[in-house]
């Protein structure tokens, strides 16, 4: 006869977990996490190279001479929105603009991530999901044990993330029409995006810096708060990661609710309580599985008991997305932009007129035939 153990007395609950134990056998002594971690810090090596190789291209700019170094198309990383204008007059033109192609790329691939490995960008691949993860540790060394903000302040907090991503994504796809999105695409101040946003940093204002310190503070005394609360990218991820096939599964038959899949859980979700994860809070970190000590009790799989996936496959998938993605795109040349070296030397001199600036999205008027392409018909 089956036994729920969940409706027994809590010390017979322990009893039956105990003999789970006996019976059960033991998890491999295999976990991901130190190579998760390499993962990570490979990816942040990438991105920190990418910042040197852009910092030297700008500098030379700034000193008047053609750079003799490129310009790292991987940089259009951290130009989001442009992305998405551009992917949504991809869709509406069929045209795959040539100024910010592998920002179209990179947030493809980081799309399809959510879709199939859920949210697994972020603890995989995101450099500032690695740093909040940095900011856990020294959270948990100082405290020794995680804080969590209570329910009623947890989920309209959560919800602030999602009011960005609708506003980002409402704005650009029903605010703008295709005049606004070439408008755009083609301004001088889309071209010059990525030096704006490095500008932005390296010239910051003594209100971005103290914002900054601001979260970092938040992000320490309630881990994740960056990621929980505010990322609109996490949110965009989150809500692609519901459509994710593959999920965390707990074999209620072997579980001895010890609960430390939920006890190591950093999104605090109640995996010894749940068959399925499908919280969109789960960023596939895999630390439970790590955790779980009872052979096959979590696992990453499509279904119960069909198509799982080893947590080494997992890995070596998420490699594999940005290695082919990445790849595609240089082949079939989507990844270099168009900008010569020449044309970026003419708007470094220029980036403080008012072309070069933009407001709430609105780019100023400048002339359209000088600058790009005529405006498609259909
Ligand atoms: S449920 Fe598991 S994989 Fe998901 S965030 Fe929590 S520990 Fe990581
Ligand atoms: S770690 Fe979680 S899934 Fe594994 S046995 Fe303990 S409670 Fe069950």
């Amino acid at each position: 006869m089956e036994v729920d153990v969940n409706v027994l007395p809590q010390k017979k609950q322990h009893i039956v977990g105990e003999e789970k134990k006996k019976k059960f056998a033991k998890a491999d002594s295999f976990r991901i996490g130190p190579y998760r971690r390499l993962i990570q810090v490979g990816f942040l090596l990438v991105v920190l190279w990418i910042g040197v190789e852009f910092v030297l291209f700008v500098s030379q700019l700034e000193k008047g001479i053609l750079p003799t170094i490129d310009r790292p198309p991987g940089v259009e990383a951290f130009l989001p929105i442009s992305a998405l204008i551009s992917l949504r007059y991809w869709i509406l033109t069929g045209v795959l603009n040539n100024i910010h192609p592998a920002s179209v790329v990179l947030f493809l691939i980081i799309l399809a991530t959510a879709v199939f490995l859920k949210k697994g960008f972020c603890s995989w691949v995101c450099p500032f999901g690695w740093f909040s993860e940095m900011l856990d540790k020294l959270h948990m060394k100082i405290f020794d044990r995680r804080f969590h903000l209570p329910r009623w302040l947890d989920y309209p907090l959560r919800s602030l993330k999602y009011l960005l991503m609708f506003f980002f994504v409402w704005a650009v796809l029903v605010q703008m029409n295709i005049i606004d999105l070439h408008k755009f695409i083609y301004s001088p101040y889309n071209r010059v995006a990525d030096i704006k946003m490095m500008k932005f940093f390296a010239e910051m204002s003594s209100a971005t810096f103290w914002t900054l310190v601001i979260l970092v503070a938040l992000s320490t005394l309630i881990p994740y708060f960056w990621c929980r609360y505010l990322c609109p990218y996490g949110a965009l991820l989150g809500m692609l990661s519901w459509l994710s096939p593959l999920k965390i599964h707990r074999n209620e038959e072997t579980c001895t609710d010890c609960g430390l899949c939920t006890k190591v859980c950093p999104s605090n979700i109640k995996v010894d309580k749940s068959r399925v994860v499908w919280s969109d809070e789960c960023h596939a970190c895999l630390q439970c599985v790590d955790a779980c000590p009872v052979k096959d009790t979590l696992y990453l799989s499509v279904t119960k008991r069909r198509f799982r996936l080893s947590r080494k496959a997992y890995a070596f998938i998420i490699i594999l997305l940005f290695l082919v993605g990445t790849s595609v795109a240089r082949l079939t040349g989507h990844w270099q932009n168009g900008i010569s070296k020449e044309e970026y030397l003419y708007h470094i001199k220029r980036l403080d007129d008012p072309i070069y600036l933009h407001n709430q999205g609105q780019v100023p008027n400048y002339e359209m035939e000088k600058w790009g392409p005529p405006v498609p018909t259909h």
